[in-house]
């Protein structure tokens, strides 16, 4: 709405006066002296606001509202409760940024520069060094700070319920259609799931399509580019060896591979439990 079509309106309230500029009413927060506020054609607009109260009640109303926003990007994000209690605790400890700087950078200075501004990362390396944490606290950042809407599923559930759903078009269907379509999308575990060559056509399907449409991708895994490829081959189907190799090549050229270094940090931090006792 224009100033003009705003001015407009104002006009049609029967407190609206015409001529010299009206005494200030007071203000109902905090009492101060609350100028008439000018419309266009000589005319005012009377209030009983001041303009720093107003600016106040502005301000609290534009936050209220960014935090439901938020509130229904978190709802429909598929992110485990526990990803909001993820940040601070793994990374901010220092010996963990420390270890993890590159893997911090990606997420702290997301997104990247152009032309990679529409890759995310691929987090590899061995178990409980922080891989599904890092993208619980991009997920995060994207949906707080850029207000832009993130899916996150494990891939052996996206395909436990893709199976499930078959002969029913269900609520199940939908989830790889999500899958493919999110704007943001974080696949967890992949290189997890029992490999057959309906999943290997799935997953393929579906890491294809997003590298097609530069489709923003997070993945984690246990596997890097150097090992991927062997395990999404099927033993017993050796012919579809270069499918599982081409697929792993999709993957690689999706993100921005990224990996952690390290020993387990869980199994560090239960090592210092043990001590601790
Ligand atoms: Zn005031």
């Amino acid at each position: 709405m224009t100033m003009t079509h705003l001015d407009d309106v104002f006009s049609g309230l029967s407190s609206v006066r015409m001529g010299p500029e009206p005494n200030p009413g007071v203000c109902r927060y905090c009492g101060s002296p609350a100028p008439a506020i000018p419309l266009t054609r000589g005319r005012w607009l009377p209030t009983d606001e001041c303009r720093a109260c107003n600016e106040v009640r502005i301000a609290a109303w534009d936050a209220q509202n960014r935090r439901e926003r938020v509130e229904s990007l978190w709802a429909i994000s598929g992110l485990p409760p526990e990803a909001k209690n993820v940040s601070t605790e793994i990374l901010d400890a220092q010996r963990y940024r420390d270890r993890q700087g590159r893997a911090w950078d990606l997420v702290a200075s997301w997104p990247p520069p152009s032309p990679d501004a529409w890759r995310a990362p691929w987090f590899f390396g061995p178990i409980g060094t922080g891989k599904t944490a890092l993208a619980y606290c991009l997920a995060r950042r994207v949906m707080e700070e850029f207000e832009q809407p993130v899916f996150f599923v494990g891939v052996a559930e996206l395909l436990r319920r893709q199976r499930a759903s078959f002969g029913n078009k269900a609520e199940d269907q939908d989830l790889l259609e999500r899958a493919v379509g999110a704007g943001f999308l974080v696949l967890d575990d992949l290189g997890g799931q029992a490999m057959t060559p309906w999943v290997l056509d799935s997953l393929f399907g579906l890491i294809d399509a997003r590298l097609k449409a530069q489709k923003t991708t997070l993945i984690t895994s246990n596997y890097g580019p150097d090992a991927l490829g062997k395990i999404l081959e099927i033993k017993e189907r050796p012919e579809l060896s270069q499918t599982a190799n081409a697929l792993a090549d999709r993957v690689l050229a999706l993100t921005i591979p990224c990996r952690l270094q390290g020993e387990s940090i869980r199994l560090e931090q239960a090592i210092e439990r043990a001590k601790a006792c």
